[in-house]
């Protein structure tokens, strides 16, 4: 996949901070966008005006977007502030119409990314034309489609790609609207080292007070930058309301952002760095052996189980082990959740194993 960096188009991108977009979750009137675009002068970090103009909502009857009519409101934004625009296309006749009136760059989002069709047309749209494309995350936890989707684009001729992660909806909702599962996006970049990565705060938290934590995150995480819903006042929003920050607060948020560098040209520190990762090898190494120990006692414990012909599954002694762990985990300070997964895992491979082994025995 050939990618452009952001730097070779986007002029004034510093490439050592990182990309910020903001504007409302939705175009609502020119005077709100005029506002919020002209707030953005007093935060140079922000380079580009996001407004979504068609609302993909869950239900219908919802504030859609007020469609074509907005469309010049961004090119006006653009004409007052300098700041270059990017809205939401989901259809070929919106990548027309944002041709048409000069908007400089196109995301795709979310339910949209899920769907290859809806890629394609996009994609097939985009044939012969030069314009910088945002691919957010699909909404379902398959990275495979946001893979997918970014190739489709790319195979259409278009280079300069950002990928966007804007979290994962999932069953249990815990802490956020939308599940980071940060494995994902960083699973990306390691397949895709070129390909620039934001994140979405504001798409992830569905709340305006976790916004900061959230971005801190990202930049930690060494992502390329952040898109950030911000709207004059908030509260009032047509959409996303209790996700977007005024102006100031987003000045705040990135003023307080502590950004970190991938690498370190410090000989002491390289040298201090080495001597821990070469602790967490052994330590790692420490990890398979006592799996490997651990593999040859359920063997020992199925074959026992066969010739008492009893399951190999025994549900109390299950609840029992996990409940045991879980707590021996967390009186060492181990986070509940992590034990959780990972004993999940050693007991479905111990039940895999000890299934196989009642299977051979059988033949
Ligand atoms: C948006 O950015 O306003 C939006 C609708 O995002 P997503 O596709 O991430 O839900
Ligand atoms: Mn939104």
């Amino acid at each position: 996949m050939k990618i452009d960096s952001i730097s070779s188009w986007l002029p004034n991108f510093n490439s050592s901070e990182p990309l910020v977009i903001a504007g409302p979750c939705s175009a609502e009137s020119i005077e709100q966008m005029l506002t919020t675009a002209h707030a953005f002068k007093n935060i140079p970090a922000v380079k580009i005006f996001r407004s979504g103009i068609w609302k993909p909502r869950t239900r219908p009857n919802n504030f859609e977007g007020l469609g074509e009519i907005a469309l010049p409101w961004l090119a006006e934004v653009k004409k007052q502030t300098g700041l270059l625009t990017t809205t939401e296309v989901a259809t070929a006749k919106h990548v027309e119409l944002c041709l048409k009136h000069g908007v400089d760059i196109l995301w795709i989002g979310a339910r949209t990314t899920a769907n290859p069709f809806s890629v394609q047309e996009i994609a097939d749209a985009l044939k012969g034309v030069d314009i910088p494309v945002m691919i957010k995350n699909p909404i379902n936890a398959d990275l495979q489609l946001w893979i997918g989707a970014i190739e489709r684009i790319n195979n259409a001729g278009i280079n300069k790609i950002i990928a966007i992660h804007r979290g994962f909806s999932v069953a249990d909702k815990l802490e956020f609207r939308n599940d980071p599962l940060w494995r994902i996006p960083m699973e990306l970049k390691v397949k895709f080292p070129e390909l620039p990565l934001i994140c979405d705060p504001s798409h992830i938290t569905g709340d305006r007070e976790l916004i900061q934590k959230v971005c801190q995150k990202a930049m930690d995480l060494n992502m390329d930058g952040l898109i950030i819903e911000t709207h004059p006042t908030p509260d009032t929003a047509w959409s996303d309301a209790a996700q977007q920050v005024t102006p100031d607060r987003l000045k705040t948020i990135l003023s307080q952002l502590s950004l970190k560098t991938e690498y370190c040209s410090d000989a002491d520190f390289g040298a201090q760095l080495n001597v821990l990762r070469n602790q967490i090898d052994r330590l790692d190494n420490e990890l398979l052996h006592t799996l490997k120990l651990r593999k040859d006692v359920v063997e020992k414990i199925a074959k026992a189980k066969i010739e008492q012909k009893i399951t190999a599954l025994q549900r109390n002694r299950f609840d029992q082990l996990m409940k045991e762990r879980m707590d021996a985990g967390k009186s060492l300070g181990l986070d509940e959740l992590f034990i959780k997964e990972i004993f999940d895992a050693i007991h479905d491979q111990s039940v895999k194993l000890q299934t196989d082994l009642f299977e051979r025995s059988k033949k």
